[in-house]
């Protein structure tokens, strides 16, 4: 489990919970019935208290309309009390007693307080008179007309503008207003009559209004019956009352949240309507829903109201109305929020989780990519140090130096660096045991305990014994050789073979604990591989130095015999030749024909072995590199005419034409030793006669190669080479069975030389020939401007054994020169190698400026 997730594991469950994806919707869902449950309450809550506040408002309403009422009814009393006390109560004391009463203020809603009596047909005109006695000559009884019987409105305080209009007026002519006047006068109790319009009333601010009658009986009488109260009845003491005005009188003219309407009787209708609270509502504003209403029926002075409570508009006053709305908003508000936050932060979550695993692929992939860049890294150390290993095969150390060298290299390997330790042991067949070649920073007692080690005995010996790779991570028993107070390590044991043959074991120490790798084991398996190379390349090497060895006492043996011979030979050859010269030029004891031919052949015959005795003695010093080269810029033309001068009269001997074609023409420069050019050459052109044909032609030829060589071809019109001969013409002592005469004269050693002397002086000779047609022989020397070519001039004088050693570097040097395709980075690779061989017993020729210090 990667960090990232250990991380998201180790969140504490609450906040695990919160970020499941569920989680949100479980809350909106708890939040939405929370809301409904609390709006349900809140709306409960506030409906009981409207309740509540509506039916104590409604009766505190009807209670002060009742109260109020009963009031005024008190007030009349007081006023039938006034009639009583006086008997004759006159238009003034009415008016003093009202208007102490200060119904304006202290009985708000009263019109007025009047007195109106009954009139009859007969008195109507002696009463009209009197009142117009009494100063109010307009005085009448209203309306006019005749009727049966009259009422008359004598009193009515205050006797102000409005109430002056009914002064006179004939109640009695009006139903609604007689029906109550005479419940009055009939029960001898207050009496309030039906919705009527008050005479007062102007054309403005109509009201609907009612009146109530107290009766005024005489005093003294019974008043038990109806016929004796009609008797006693003197008049009525009642009050008009303009609906309006007594309703804000009563409960004042603020705005209440309750409307009320009051309807005369019981039934609550348009037409029977005495007041209405809010008088636009209705129309403007329908109920709202949950509205509450009632109706209460109130009786008032006989007359029967009904009174019909609304929540209106304003039901439940605006804030408490808006409450349950307001919960169920901040409820849902709420609701969503959470849900918003948890689901964001579930989404959070989600994205933080993808985040993570996104940064725990990237970190995977970038693990991976630094592992492989560090496999690859490895891989290309490990390529490296093989090649390292390799090129340790061309160095002229001993197998153990090698091999030590090489464990260095195996050590520097990262994984193997950390020890640094570790051994490469050697197989012997004889001993059959595994010797230690080469070793690295081993414990001294180690060292000691394992300079020998039998197949099969600890951990190298088992590798060597099974031929497989031993790998261990720690030590246990089967790390037989130890000692006290020894590092915890590892190993990694591999065979080192050659096929099925076992050559030694490779030995390398890792960390403790550590397994190897495919790609270390592969490295180990590699390198084991490379070392059995350079363990057969090094034994080849000692067998081949052996063998070199005996060559070269051979050799020292034939340069021995050689300078014997050279002694032996040419001394006694040269007393014969020399005496028989002598026998030939005696004058005083003449040969005889017969003695002078075996003389000639004497004499012949030695010269031919002097001859073959001094060309022996050449190649002998040349194979050794005896021989010094005085390389010189030379004109090649001349050279060549010379030789051709030389050979000249041999030709002509046989009527042999030479045809110089090249001395004449263009001069052509040569870096070369001109001593051995005229040898190769005369040599060349010798053959190029002797092999020819009498009255034959030898051309010579010159051309410059495009690789910066001058080409000196020698064609004769000769008997040519057979085929089958070709191949072996440059073998020493090669001669064709030709003529007798040609045979004779020959060594074959001529062309073993003049092979030898060119390749010393960088060039090449070959031929090209036709059996009885004729060949062509040619010699390619460096022109004195190539710069590629360098030559050496001074042999290696340290012998076969010297030249063996560091034979291979210089070949090595002058094969890469010679090639065509060499450049500057080739010299130079070689010169770093000939300073790192120190080579210093070497002089250089060089023809390239910057290298002639050398
Ligand atoms: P020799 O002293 O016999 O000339 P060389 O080494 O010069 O020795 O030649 C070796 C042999 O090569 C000769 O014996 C001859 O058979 C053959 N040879 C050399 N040059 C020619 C030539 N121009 N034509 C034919 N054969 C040749």
């Amino acid at each position: 489990m990667s960090g990232g997730n250990q991380k998201l594991q180790e969140i504490r469950p609450i906040t695990r919970l919160l970020c499941h994806v569920y989680t949100s919707w479980v809350v909106l869902l708890l939040g939405l019935v929370l809301t409904a449950a609390a709006w349900y309450a809140t709306d409960q809550s506030v409906r009981a208290k409207a309740q509540i506040r509506f039916d104590n408002r409604s009766s505190e309403i009807s209670s002060a309309i009742y109260a109020r009422m009963n009031g005024y009814e008190q007030v009349l009393q007081g006023v039938v009390g006034l009639f009583h006390a006086s008997e004759n109560i006159t238009r003034k004391e009415f008016n003093t007693f009202v208007n102490s009463l200060k119904i304006k203020k202290n009985w708000p809603g009263i019109q007025g307080i009047g007195f109106s009596i009954p009139v009859t047909v007969g008195d109507k005109a002696k009463h009209i008179r009197e009142i117009r006695n009494e100063g109010f000559p307009e005085y009448t009884i209203k309306p006019e007309g005749d009727r049966d019987e009259y009422s008359a409105i004598i009193y009515l305080e205050p006797f102000d503008w409005r109430n002056e209009r009914a002064f006179g007026y004939d109640m009695w002519s009006n139903d609604m207003r007689r029906e109550a006047m005479t419940r009055a006068r009939d029960t001898g109790e207050a009496s309030t009559s039906g919705i009527i319009t008050l005479v007062q009333e102007t054309n403005t601010d109509v009201q609907k209004g009612f009146l109530t009658y107290l009766p005024l009986y005489q005093d003294g009488v019974s008043l038990e019956t109806i016929e004796q109260r009609r008797k006693a009845f003197i008049g009525w003491v009642y009050s008009p009352f303009r609906m309006g005005d007594l309703m804000t009188g009563i409960l004042g003219s603020e705005q209440t949240e309750i409307e009320y309407e009051i309807f005369d009787g019981e039934r609550v209708s348009k037409e029977t309507m005495l007041f209405d609270s809010n008088k636009s509502s209705h129309e403007e504003y329908p109920l709202v829903a949950g509205a509450l209403m009632k109706t209460v029926a109130l009786e008032l002075q006989g007359r029967k109201w009904a009174l019909h409570f609304t929540t209106g508009r304003n039901a439940q006053g605006v804030s408490e109305s808006r409450q349950p709305i307001i919960v169920a908003i901040v409820g849902l508000v709420v609701s969503f929020l959470l849900f918003f936050i948890v689901s964001s932060l579930a989404l959070r979550q989600k994205y933080t989780e993808k985040i993570a695993q996104n940064m725990e692929s990237e970190l995977r992939n970038a693990t991976e990519l630094a592992l492989a860049n560090e496999e690859k890294a490895e891989r290309s150390t490990d390529n490296e140090i093989i090649s390292e290993i390799l090129s340790l095969s061309i160095l002229s150390k001993s197998l153990n130096d090698t091999l030590e060298k090489a464990l260095k290299l195996i050590l520097s390997r990262k994984r193997f660096k950390h020890f640094g330790m570790g051994t490469v042991f050697l197989f012997d067949e004889l001993t059959n045991k595994l010797h230690m070649a080469a070793q690295s920073n081993l414990a001294p007692q180690i060292k000691s305990m394992c300079t020998e080690i039998n197949l099969g005995q600890c951990l190298c010996g088992q590798a060597a014994l099974l031929r497989k790779t031993i790998m261990k991570f720690c030590l246990d028993h089967d790390h037989e050789i130890t000692f006290d107070g020894i590092n915890e390590h590892g190993h990694i044991c591999e065979p080192i073979q050659s096929g099925e043959k076992l050559l030694g074991v490779l030995n390398l120490y890792t960390p403790h604990g550590h397994h190897g790798t495919e790609q270390e084991l592969k490295f180990v398996k590699t390198v084991s591989n490379t070392l059995s190379g350079l363990i057969k390349q090094k034994r080849f090497e000692s067998e081949l130095a052996i063998a070199l060895d005996t060559a070269n006492a051979a050799s020292e043996a034939k340069s021995a015999f050689l300078a014997a011979m050279s002694h032996e030979l040419r001394t006694p050859l040269n007393a014969v030749l020399g005496f028989g010269q002598m026998l030939q030029f005696t004058p005083n004891a003449p040969l005889s024909p017969n003695q002078n031919d075996y003389v000639e052949n004497i004499l012949e015959s030695g010269n031919h072995l002097l001859k073959l005795v001094n060309q022996i003695l050449d190649l002998a010093s040349i194979e050794a590199y005896q021989i010094d080269l005085s390389l010189i810029d030379l004109e090649a033309n001349e050279v060549i005419s010379n030789c051709v001068n030389l050979v000249a009269p041999l030709g002509k001997k046989r009527s042999i034409e030479i045809v110089d074609q090249f001395s004449n023409g263009p001069l052509v420069h040569l870096f070369t030793d001109s001593t051995r050019l005229k040898q190769v050459l005369i040599n060349l052109l010798g053959n190029a006669i002797k092999f020819n044909k009498d009255g034959g032609t030898v051309t010579i030829e010159g051309t410059e190669t495009d690789y910066g060589y001058l080409r000196i071809s020698v064609i004769d019109t000769g008997i040519g080479i057979a085929a089958k001969n070709q191949s072996s013409v440059f073998n020493l002592f090669h001669r064709v069975d030709a003529d007798s005469m040609i045979a004779r004269e020959g060594t074959g050693i001529g062309l073993t030389v003049s092979r030898l002397l060119a390749e010393r002086l960088g060039g090449r000779i070959d031929f090209e020939s036709e059996e009885g047609l004729g060949s062509t022989f040619w010699i390619e020397l460096p022109l004195a401007n190539n710069d590629d070519v360098l030559i050496w001039t001074e042999v290696i004088k340290i012998g076969v054994d010297t030249i063996d050693k560091d034979h291979q570097v210089l070949v090595s040097m002058v094969n890469r020169l010679m090639r065509r395709s060499a450049d500057m980075a080739d010299v130079d690779e070689i010169i770093n190698e000939l300073i790192e061989y120190r080579i210093h017993a070497v002089s250089f020729h060089s023809r390239r400026s910057n290298y002639g210090g050398l």
